[in-house]
């Protein structure tokens, strides 16, 4: 072959395939379901660049091939999807371009081989390094690819080390080749038997055919059946609980799973899961919900934003009978159908929400990951503002674990008519708070929230069960109607020297310096002026600069 362009791998790639290949080697099977997920991947995305594009028009029997060649040592998996121009190989197949991906590099680099999870292979998946995945059981691969819409194509080359080589090629039609040169230990990935295995077990769901060539044969080797759409008898727990792992990325097992169907105005399957687990950086990743829009099984899209930003925890499926199959970007943004499904499926959500929250442990549990994201909803989201808030979880000054606001307001103490809360940064010293001597010399009760989020919500609820809400740091004049029984009330007659003194000596750091009843233990408490905003939101907009 002629010698091609040689390229050297980013540094992120080379640290990558090394731990890839030495420290990731348990599963080796789950390549397989990498390679053929990316052969899915490129197929969905030409069919849909083919919406604006009839260049590149998927062909009708657009499917998926696994070709092993034992003589040759040779596995070789095939697809009719998008392809990758020259540029678009060296980028895709020699970067790490996704932040994520990026992070997986960090968060690998910050252990020793020893410490990697028992569940490697759950590491490839969640951070999207798949196609490195190949050279754990390959010591070279071959990429030939030719971009839909183009003539050219061009062949990549790496033996998974230093860098990779390009050079031109041919391909009668668009579509990519993945060709693995199988290495002396990794046989059985050459027996059509073992790999029908594999596909079976990772790939089932996928809608596009697979193929594997056995005897001459092209067999298939999918079911291809949305699992969405078997009726609900019909489906294992085990395979929910693999097709959440494959759609979400997480390793772990659902702490929920909705499924269902909807029919009437408006005719949809979803088929939704709320994680057991918060997974690794969720949140600064993605701030819009990821859940995949398909009509009639086609996958369309996974950034429909088919849940509020607020939910953007839940992964899964929905898919519909309501759009047109070749429904553009455009038409999604404009459609009345999304905004209805939108409804419906947030109502059914939060409707699941709601029952688990009856067990009190369980629901403490999916609190603690996602309770940060619910509450943002209270802050922008007006329509389900008091709903959120009925199903937000709070830490207390009165009660352990936690409590909720509706409880709060059953413990209000006579003649109270706020619910305080205290907001600060760590939940382990807020409970000492000097803010707090006050009202618990009272007994009246606090909650202490330690959410960044938590210093913009209460303000925008307002009230809850027409209960204002109100920050301990600002209206500490309430107390005054709470005489305590066994201390003086109101603040001492010596503080007249020495609120003056204090005054003159802090000059423009404060406002004001007054006596107050709110402390017991304590000498001194920072305050915020009645009217302006909370201490806690102040810290946080002198920390952002403005
Ligand atoms: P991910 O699939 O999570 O993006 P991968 O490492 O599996 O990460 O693949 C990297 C990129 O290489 C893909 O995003 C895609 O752009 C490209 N790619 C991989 N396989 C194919 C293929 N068969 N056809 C077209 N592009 C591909
Ligand atoms: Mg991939």
């Amino acid at each position: 072959a002629p010698a091609g362009e040689e390229h050297a791998f980013s540094a992120e790639v080379g640290r990558l395939l090394d731990l890839v290949v030495h420290a990731l080697y348990s599963e080796r099977e789950i390549f397989l379901r990498e390679l053929v997920a990316n052969a899915a991947d490129a197929t969905d995305r030409r069919r849909f660049e083919a919406l604006t594009d009839a260049a590149r028009t998927l062909p009708e029997d657009a499917k998926v091939r696994i070709d092993p060649d034992k003589d040759a040592r040779r596995l070789t998996i095939s697809d009719d999807g998008a392809g990758m121009s020259k540029d678009e190989l060296a980028r895709n197949l020699g970067t790490i371009a996704r932040s994520g991906t990026r992070a997986f590099g960090q968060e690998l680099d910050s252990r020793k081989p020893e410490d990697l999870p028992k569940d490697r292979p759950s590491l490839i998946g969640q951070f999207g390094v798949g196609f490195y995945a190949a050279f754990m059981v390959a010591d070279h691969v071959d990429v030939v690819s030719r971009r839909a819409g183009s003539d050219e194509a061009w062949r990549w080359s790496s033996d998974g080390k230093g860098g990779f080589t390009l050079s031109p090629a041919t391909r009668e039609r668009p579509g990519t080749d993945i060709i693995l040169h199988i290495k002396e230990d990794a046989d059985e990935f050459l027996d059509a038997w073992r790999l029908e295995a594999i596909v079976r077990k990772w790939a089932d769901h996928i809608v596009w055919p697979i193929t594997i060539r056995r005897d001459g044969e092209e067999a298939p080797a999918n079911v291809g059946t949305a699992l969405w759409r078997k009726p609900r008898s019909e489906v294992t727990e085990d395979q929910l609980n693999d097709f959440y792992r494959h759609v979400s990325h997480n390793f772990d097992t659902p702490w929920a799973t909705l499924h269902w169907h909807a029919e009437g105005t408006i005719d949809f399957t979803a088929l939704l899961f709320i994680p057991g687990s918060r997974p690794f950086e969720f949140g600064e990743q993605v701030r819009e919900s990821r859940v995949r829009l398909h009509v009639r099984r086609m996958f369309i899209t996974d950034d429909a934003g088919l849940l509020p930003s607020w939910l953007r925890f839940v992964q899964g499926v929905v898919d519909t009978e309501d759009l047109p199959l070749n429904v553009s970007r455009e038409m999604l943004q404009a459609t009345p159908v999304l905004a209805r499904i939108r409804k419906a499926v947030t109502n059914r959500v939060l409707n699941e929400l709601r029952n688990r929250a009856k067990d009190a442990e369980s629901y403490a549990g999916f609190w603690e990951n996602f309770g940060p994201v619910l509450k943002e909803g209270v802050w922008d989201d007006a329509e389900y503002r008091t709903d959120l808030a009925g199903l937000a979880r709070f830490r207390s000054s009165a009660v352990g674990g936690w409590t909720t606001l509706a409880e709060y307001v059953s413990r209000l103490k006579d003649g109270q008519e706020a619910i305080y809360y205290l907001t600060g940064d760590n939940p382990d010293t807020l409970p000492a708070s000097p803010q707090l001597e006050g009202f618990r010399a009272r007994g009246i009760e606090v909650l202490l929230l330690s959410d960044p989020v938590d210093s913009f919500w209460p303000e925008r609820l307002g009230t809850f069960e027409g209960k204002a809400l109100r920050s301990v740091s600002q209206g500490h004049a309430d107390l005054e109607k709470f005489p305590t029984s066994d201390e003086e009330t109101g603040p001492r007659a010596d503080l007249d020297v020495l609120l003056p003194a204090l005054k003159t000596a802090l000059g423009d750091a404060v406002s004001d310096v007054r006596g107050t009843n709110r402390l017991v233990g304590s000498a001194v408490v920072l305050s915020a002026a009645g009217q302006g905003p909370d201490l806690q939101l102040q810290r946080l907009l002198r920390r952002s600069g403005q």
